[in-house]
Parts: structure tokens; sequence; C-alpha cells
């Protein structure tokens, strides 16, 4: 026994006991003197049998001390671990959750106080990519209801106004203009002279843009510059290629530029009516881009871009106000002359989505040039929306969703929507249908060979975005459903020839004349039939004289950016009577809301509006009628040019 040990250790007997019965090693650990210890007992072998056992002693206690020491050390590790995972899992949830959370919060607030930079917060986030679309579409949404919130605030503010009329136009003109001159340019003439055997005569055309501008013109004066396509156009004019209009009574002056047949063909009938009409009108007509066509535009546009600047070349800060799309190019070719002029563009027609503008080659060159002038107007806020995405997807720019700018080269362009009017400002007297007028309707109705009980009208160019093929199926349609009605109402289809030099237009006519043909024979009886197609050009009185015995006006454009002659229809009714049906796809549904509004594309439709007119109510059809007329009363084109023009002066 090692002389460092305990005499007795109670355990060891019994350990070496078993190791030498078991004839093996025996080992166990035992609590000595509070110490750990291990005892090994290994058997001693005599000749034959086990004759002893030798034991050793070993202190165990370091184990101990190194188990509370390794848990002591992984406890530590442990801690810190989870500090450090718990400060990195803090870290992510920050940048990526709370972060972006908190911008997107920030981004709807913007949104919701109307702050446009919002966005940006959002733009870098992962987590919130899907979204960030939706929130703009939000802020778009927000932002158009809040343009049209103020202009409607604007509106009833200014309905408490007297009406705009020519005389108002007048002296609000003078007072803004002072002595700047306007030049308004467009491609149709408001007066046309043609050759009539040894006379001359004039004709005033069948144009919504013309019927909008020329009473602006007679009230403020000034020069229209605008293509000369009167075969005897040429005959009446002065040295300068001007006259005096209207004729007989001077109000302002007519400037006419002359065209080679070969520029109308590329240029008018070509580029302007075969590819940015059916391009911007959407009445699934497919545009026609020609490069040759083109060359002819941009060289048409430069003819009078010169015209122009000759005409304003004395002159101080003039004003030059474009026309439509024939002239896309103008503003810019005339701003870069005369960066001093104030230039406005005003697009009759609709403007399509960006999507749909994108597939015309020639678009960044058109809407350059467009972005020259310093307002650019449209009918309808859908419009600009449509035109400042286009631009956002097809050119360099800066936008202004707030002010609705658009500033490309350091100039800028607002975009703003103009509804325009007809001239329309009289007293708010009801006035019966005369004795004379009844004569007026049995005399026409004897004309025509006719004998009905309702009339309804239909007045518009022969153009395939008017919607007329529809309009027949319409009729056709009521008739079939409602038989009581053959032989009681008749439609009036006074339809002008337009473009007739392109193949469309022709064979459209033919299509038009073909489906007349087939419902009057299918319906039509002795003394009776259902539609009369009046293929000629009327004056306005004419209209008039039609637009007052009618008993319904139908206007089914596919797409139209106003149509006036729905506007035309409800001026004329100061017996408070009639019913308009109005496309749905027209500028003017946008106001007249008292209209009986019909998707074109849907015959059924159309038959159950005329269904719903004939039996309308005489005090319903002046309940609507009312509420028509104070509508364009209060929009009417004084209106409409006294708020172009005092826009266009606020820019420059
Ligand atoms: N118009 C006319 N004579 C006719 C047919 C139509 O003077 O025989 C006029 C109509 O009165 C209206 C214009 O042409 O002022 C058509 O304008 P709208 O906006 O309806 O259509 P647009 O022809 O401009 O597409």
């Amino acid at each position: 026994m090692s002389s460092s040990l305990p005499k007795e250790i109670h355990e060891a007997q019994q350990i070496a006991t078993d190791a030498m019965d078991g004839d093996k090693a025996n080992g166990d650990f035992v609590d000595f003197n509070d110490k750990k210890t291990y005892l090994l007992a290994i058997p001693l072998h005599g000749e034959k049998s086990v004759v002893g056992s030798l034991m050793i002693v070993q202190n165990a206690g370091y184990i101990d001390s190194r188990l509370t020491e390794i848990w002591q050390n992984n406890l530590i590790r442990l801690f810190i671990q989870i500090f450090l995972i718990a400060i990195a899992v803090m870290l992510v949830i920050r940048w990526l959750i709370f972060k972006p959370i908190r911008n997107l919060a920030e981004s709807l607030k913007s949104a919701r106080t109307g702050n446009s930079a919002s966005n940006k917060f959002l733009a870098n986030s992962l987590l919130f990519q899907p979204l960030t679309k939706e929130i703009s579409n939000i802020q778009r949404s927000l932002r158009e209801a809040r343009i049209a919130v103020s202009e409607e605030a604007r509106v009833s503010l200014e309905k408490l106004d007297s009406p705009w009329t020519a005389e108002r136009l007048k002296q609000f003109t003078k007072d803004i203009l002072k002595d700047r001159t306007i030049v308004v340019v467009s491609n149709r003439e408001p007066y046309i002279h043609t050759k009539n055997g040894n006379k001359i005569g004039y004709y005033f055309p069948a144009s919504g843009m013309v019927t909008a501008i020329e009473p602006v013109m007679q009230a403020t004066g000034g020069t229209w510059v605008a293509h000369g396509s009167g075969d005897a156009d040429r005959l009446v004019v002065d040295k300068n290629d001007t006259i005096q209009v209207p004729p007989n009574d001077s109000k302002y002056t007519l400037k006419r530029v002359w065209l080679t047949e070969e520029e109308e063909q590329g240029y008018y009938y070509g580029f302007s009516n075969e590819a940015l009409y059916p391009l911007c009108l959407m009445a699934h007509t497919r545009p026609i881009f020609s490069q040759e066509d083109y060359e002819q535009y941009k060289k048409v546009n430069r003819k009078f871009a010169q015209t122009i600047l000759a005409e304003i070349k004395y002159l101080k800060k003039p004003i030059v106000f474009v026309q439509d799309f024939h002239f896309a190019l103008l503003p810019r070719m005339i701003k870069n002359a005369r960066p001093d002029a104030t230039i406005g563009l005003f697009w009759h027609i609709p403007w399509v989505s960006a999507e749909s503008f994108s597939i015309c080659p020639q678009k960044k060159e058109i809407l350059d040039g467009m972005l020259g002038a310093d307002l650019i107007g449209f009918h309808t806020q859908l419009h600009c929306n449509n035109f400042i995405e286009t631009v956002g997807r097809e050119l360099e720019s800066l936008i202004d969703f707030e002010q609705f700018t658009v500033t490309r080269n350091e100039h800028v362009s607002l975009i703003k929507p103009f509804p325009v009017g007809i001239a329309f400002s009289n007293n708010t007297e009801q006035v019966s249908v005369t004795e004379e007028e009844i004569l007026g309707r049995k005399k026409l109705l004897k004309t025509l060979g006719i004998d009905t009980k309702y009339i309804g009208i239909g007045v518009d160019r022969l153009d395939y975005t008017k919607g007329i093929l529809e309009r027949i199926k319409g009729i056709e349609l009521f008739l079939a459903k409602y038989p009581a009605f053959r032989g009681e109402v008749t439609f009036i289809q006074i339809a002008p020839p337009s473009k007739s030099k392109i193949k469309k237009y022709q064979e459209f006519a033919q299509a038009v004349e073909q489906e007349v043909d087939r419902v009057n024979s299918q319906f039509g009886i002795k003394n009776w039939k259902p539609i009369v197609l009046i293929e000629k050009l009327h004056t306005h009185d004419e209209l008039n004289q039609y637009y007052r015995i009618a008993d319904l006006c139908l206007v089914t454009s596919l797409h139209d950016g106003m149509n006036l002659v729905a506007k035309e229809f409800v001026a004329a009714r100061n017996d408070e009577k009639g019913v308009l049906i109005l496309s749905q796809f027209t500028g003017a549904a946008k106001e007249l809301k008292d209209a009986l509004i019909v998707n074109p594309y849907s015959g059924e439709q159309t038959a159950e509006a005329i269904y719903t007119a004939l039996n309308m109510s005489s005090s319903e059809q002046t309940k609507r009628m009312k509420k028509l007329r104070s509508s364009i009363r209060n929009n009417n084109i004084y209106r409409w040019s006294a708020e172009f023009l005092k826009t266009m002066v606020s820019r420059g």
C-alpha cells in the first residue's frame, strides 16, 4: 500500500473480492475524504488459483472539475451565440421587414397626401416589389380623382358665373392677349371655295374641329392658316394667299397653304388618315405606316411651319394654336425657330394607351414634335393620362404627375383636358315646336316618301369610327324584337362622304349602303321604310331642322374624341323634348350623363335604348333634356377657348 493512501477504504474490500471471485479486473468510483477516487482491482494468480488482487487507487477529482469547466465554457458560448443570433435576427428584421414596412407606410401616406416622389422608398425593396406597382396604381388613381374633383369644384364655382358668350370671349381675349396676335393652324379650312359652272361658291365642311374653332376666330380675330383644298380657292385669295372671312362679314383672315397632289396623298390621305387616325381612334382598323407617307407628312409640316414663321416674323411673343393630328411635328419646328412664341396644340381625337401607341414606328419623332408645344390639350383626362404614360415610356423626359407637365431639353409642356363644346349660349326659356316646324316635318316626310309616326336621326361623316354599321344592326334587332314599331319609326341617316379617296372609306360607304338596303328590304312596306340614307353634306341650319323634328338622335361612335353632333342635337332642342342615345366611347358621354348611354358594339343595347326612348314619357324627356342643355350651356365653345387661351398665355 502506498504511503499516501489511507489505511482503510471501505469499498476497497468489496471491489477486490469481486475481482478475485470473478477472476477479472473490477473497478468503481468512490467518494473518499470528499474526493472522487477510482479503485481498480486486478486478480493475482498463483500456480493454480487466484491468490490475491492488486488494487490501483487513482485520484479522479479532476474529471468533475473538467466537466464543470466544460459546462461553464459551453454555457458562456451558448449565451454569446444566442446574443449574437438575436442581434443578427433583429438587424435582419429591421432591414428586411421594419424598414420596408415603414417605407410602405410612408409611401401610402405620401400617396394619400399627394406627394408624387414617394415610390423611391419602395423601389429597392425585394420583399415589396410586387406591391410597388400596385401602390403606383393607387397613387395614379388618387391623383386622377384629385384632379377630377378640383376640376369639378372649379366648374361648379364657375357655373355661378354668367355663361360664356361670343361677346364675353371677345372682351376676355382682348384683356388677356393685349397686343399679342393669335395664329390658328389646321389642315381643314373653315370656308372651301368651289366652282359651280361660271359661279364660285363656298361651303362649310363637316368637321368637329372647324365647328369648334370657327366661332372662336369670329370672336377673337387673327389669322387662320389652313390647306386650301377647294377647286376655286386660288381664285379668290389676294397676293398673300389670304382672304377675309366669313365671306361678306369679315372677321378674321384665312391664309391658304397649297399642297401638291403628292404631298396631299402622303401627308393627308396617307400618314394622317391611314396611320395616325386609325392608331388613335382604335376602331379596329389596322393603321398603315409607310415611311414614304411619313416623309410627305414631315415635308408638309415643314411647309406650314415656314408659312407660320413668315406670318409671325415681326410679331412679339406670338400665340400659335395648332389643331389636331395632322401637325404633330409642327410645334417643335416653330419652337426651335421662335422660342418666344407660345404654342398650344389641341388633339381633337383620342389618345390611346402607351401600349397601343407603341406600334407606331415614328412614335419618338411624333411625341418629340408635339412636346415643342407649351400646352397640349385633349378632350378628356383619360387621354391626358394615356399621353403622359406614352411619353414616359418612349422618351427621355422628366414627368411631374402633380402638375401634369413633361420637361424635355429644359422645355416644359403642360398636358391638360379641355372638353370642347359648341357655340351655345342661348337663354334658358323653353320654346315649343312651332306650327311652321310641324309643317316642315310633314313636308320633309312627303319628300322622302315616308309616312311615319316617329323619327330617329343620325348625323355622321361616312367614317368607320362612327359605328354606322353597328347602328343599323341595332335598328334591325329593334324591329325584329318589337314588331309593333314596324311602320311607325324611320331612321334618317345623314352621312356626307368623307376621305373618299381612301379605299377603306370607299369600301365602308358601300357596306353602309348594302346594309341599309338589306334592312329596308327585310322590313320595308308601302310608304314606309326603316332607314333613309342621305349621303350629302348639309349646312348647320339644315341639320338643325332635322334635329328639331326628331324623336331621338343616335350617336353610336366606336371611339370619338368628343362628338359634337350629340351636343348639337341637345342645343337644337329648346322644346326640351327628344332623347339622345349616346355611345359610351365618345368624349361627350363623360358630360352628357342624362343621355341613354350604350355600348355600340352591342346591337341589343342599341335596340333596347331605341325602345326605351320611344316609350319615354314627355316629362322624363324634359327632365333629361333640361340637364343635358344645362351641361352644354355651361361648357360651351367660348368657355373652352377662353380656358385654353388663358392657360396658354399663363405659360409664356
Ligand atoms: N356636319 C355638317 N354637315 C353634315 C354633317 C356634319 O356640318 O352634313 C358637322 C356637324 O354639324 C358637326 C361636325 O360636322 O359639327 C361633325 O363633328 P363631330 O365632332 O360630330 O365629328 P367629326 O366629324 O369631327 O369626327
